[in-house]
């Protein structure tokens, strides 16, 4: 006992550090595995130490069998911590575990109970060491862990071609490790060789497990590469999910859990045909220009979907989807493309207003025709260019006994006459021309390049259209004007002259019985320049008792 008291001592402070090591360690790749391989190893190492230290065979098969429970864990455990670390996380779940404890149980109670039924020893060799002939379940057990170690070795090395340099350094590391334990277990077997008058293998196992765990916890490099991308993959805020083309759900992120249809039990279990999603799965968006958009309603979100076929890596037909949340920029867009409308409406909107305001600026309500005010813009122009050759007219029409149209057919029927008098005037310009409402029932009409006869001409037609246009309401009374004409530049050359000179010429028309057109500068004797206001009022009476029409 003497031998092995500080050994066992060191034994046990050796497993309690590892495994308050692997408590207050940081999360790394095989860290849980290899802790438990390592604890394992360890208390195969103590039962080697203590069968050592026995003296009784009976002590000495009782340690050996003990130490069962070590020989299957470790190799498990050690197995379990390689793949993890190779990327295959999922060996190391709490149910995986579970099922490399109860084996090794299992293993270890099979070994205590081998007095019953020798499947693992069948008798003693050597009752010194002790050496043993093996059952079945020796070969069963041996076998089963070689076979373990190899396809934890072949998967790893699968996965070497996808790691990073650094990451595939260590894994190439590890796989030298495995085979520490692997060469003293074969040496032992193969050509007897010991360690300690024993198996060497509980011993390479603990230090190639504690190197590992010693390299993890130091060494940050050695965990960098496979912690920093499980934490940007479970960080992101973008949604990640891995699909079959089934629709079997084989990864998500934490992100996409939030998804409708999603939850932490999402993975593993298949996505209805009618989710979202599901459009996507035979889809390689890679090359598509401009990324395809996903609605979630339920969520009232929009995300833009990148698909990414993951046959490169030798998962054919499977897709990862990405998926980035653009509803703010989507909401964005719509503001703005709503602004950018109720904007371009508005403008419109400005538009016609100004030319509704330019339209009634300019126009006569009534008739349609240019106001007085625009006369003042437009005609100055028209008459500077007049000449001696190019004449421009200026006609002042006014409608006889238009009073008496309003007191005996109402103002309606005056106003129909001033409307339909405009048509007829409207509809006579051609280029250049123009017309304008004057007054009440005062015309004025602007005539580039006109002569007399071209004006006198002009006033006839419109006489015989007025006269000759049926007012339903004035039971075929006949309608007439009277026009004052001047021409640019004989009569003047500003409008105030001109229209001056009309509205003279307009007075004699009057007061010589109107229905006529008079020239200015023609049978205006003593009356050009004479305030025709006051004649006016004579003439107006005297014309007024010829008319007997109206
Ligand atoms: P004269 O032959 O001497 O020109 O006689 P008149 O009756 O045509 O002329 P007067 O100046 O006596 O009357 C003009 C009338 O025109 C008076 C006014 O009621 C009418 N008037 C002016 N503007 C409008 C209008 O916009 N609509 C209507 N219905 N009547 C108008
Ligand atoms: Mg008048
Ligand atoms: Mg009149």
């Amino acid at each position: 006992m003497s031998f092995s008291t500080p050994i066992l001592l060191v034994i046990a402070m050796l497993a309690i550090l590892v495994v308050g090591r692997i408590i207050t360690s940081p999360e790394a790749p095989g860290r849980i595995a290899f802790g438990l391989a390592a604890v394992a190893s360890i208390w195969w190492i103590a039962m080697v130490v203590l069968r050592l230290n026995s003296v009784e065979l009976s002590d000495k098969i009782l340690f050996s069998r003990l130490a069962w429970f070590g020989i299957i864990a470790t190799p498990l455990f050690w197995s379990a911590g390689f793949l993890d670390h190779a990327g295959f996380s999922q060996v190391t779940r709490r149910l995986p575990i579970t099922i490399i404890l109860s084996i090794s149980a299992l293993a270890g109670l099979a070994a205590l109970t081998d007095g019953y039924h020798h499947w693992i020893y069948t008798g003693v060799i050597n009752e010194t060491r002790p050496t043993f002939s093996h059952g079945w379940l020796f070969y069963v057990l041996l076998g089963g862990m070689y076979l373990c170690m190899l396809l934890a070795c072949l998967m790893s090395i699968s996965q070497l071609k996808r790691a990073s340099r650094l990451h595939r350094r260590q894994m190439i590391a590890l796989l030298v490790a495995t085979c520490v334990p692997w060469a003293c277990n074969a040496a032992f077997n193969l050509f007897g060789f010991r360690l300690f008058d024993d198996d060497p293998t509980p011993f390479a196992f603990s230090a190639t497990v504690l190197a590992v765990l010693f390299a993890q916890h130091r060494g940050k490099l050695f965990i960098a590469p496979p912690i920093a991308r499980d934490i940007i993959f479970s960080i992101l805020p973008d949604p990640i999910v891995v699909l079959e083309p089934s629709g079997l759900v084989l990864e998500t992120n934490p992100a996409a859990e939030k998804l409708t249809g999603f939850s932490r039990e999402t993975v593993g279990t298949k996505l209805p045909p009618s989710h979202p999603l599901m459009d996507f799965v035979a889809r390689d968006t890679t090359s598509e220009t401009g990324k395809p958009t996903v609605r979630f309603d339920a969520m009232q979100k929009i995300f833009e979907v990148s698909v990414q076929p993951l046959e490169h890596w030798g998962r054919r037909g499977n897709v990862m989807i990405v998926l980035r949340d653009v509803t703010a920029r989507e909401a964005a867009q719509k503001s703005l493309s709503d602004a950018g409308q109720a904007l371009k409406l508005r403008l419109e909107e400005n538009l016609r207003l100004q030319e509704q305001l330019e339209q009634q600026a300019f126009h006569d309500h009534l008739t349609g025709l240019f106001n007085r005010r625009h006369a003042s813009t437009v005609i100055p122009p028209v008459i500077s260019g007049a000449s001696e050759d190019a004449p421009v007219s200026l006609i002042v029409v006014d409608l006889d006994y238009f009073k008496q149209v309003n007191d005996r057919y109402g103002h309606d029927v005056g106003d129909k006459v001033l409307s339909t008098f405009a048509r007829i005037l409207s509809d006579s310009l051609q280029g250049g021309e123009m017309a304008f409402r004057y007054g009440g029932e005062e015309f004025l009409v602007v005539l580039p390049a006109t002569n007399r006869a071209s004006a006198l001409e002009r006033c006839a037609r419109w006489r015989h259209d007025l006269a000759t246009h049926r007012f339903v309401e004035l039971k075929d009374v006949a309608l007439s004007f009277s026009a004052g004409i001047a021409l640019a530049p004989e009569a003047g050359t500003s409008l105030t002259e001109c229209t001056k000179a009309a509205d003279v010429a307009l007075y004699r028309a009057k007061i010589s019985g109107r229905n006529t057109d008079i020239v200015w500068g023609e049978h205006l004797d003593g009356m050009v320049g004479d305030g025709p206001a006051e004649n006016g009022k004579a003439g107006d009476r005297r014309a007024n008792r010829g008319r007997a029409g109206l």
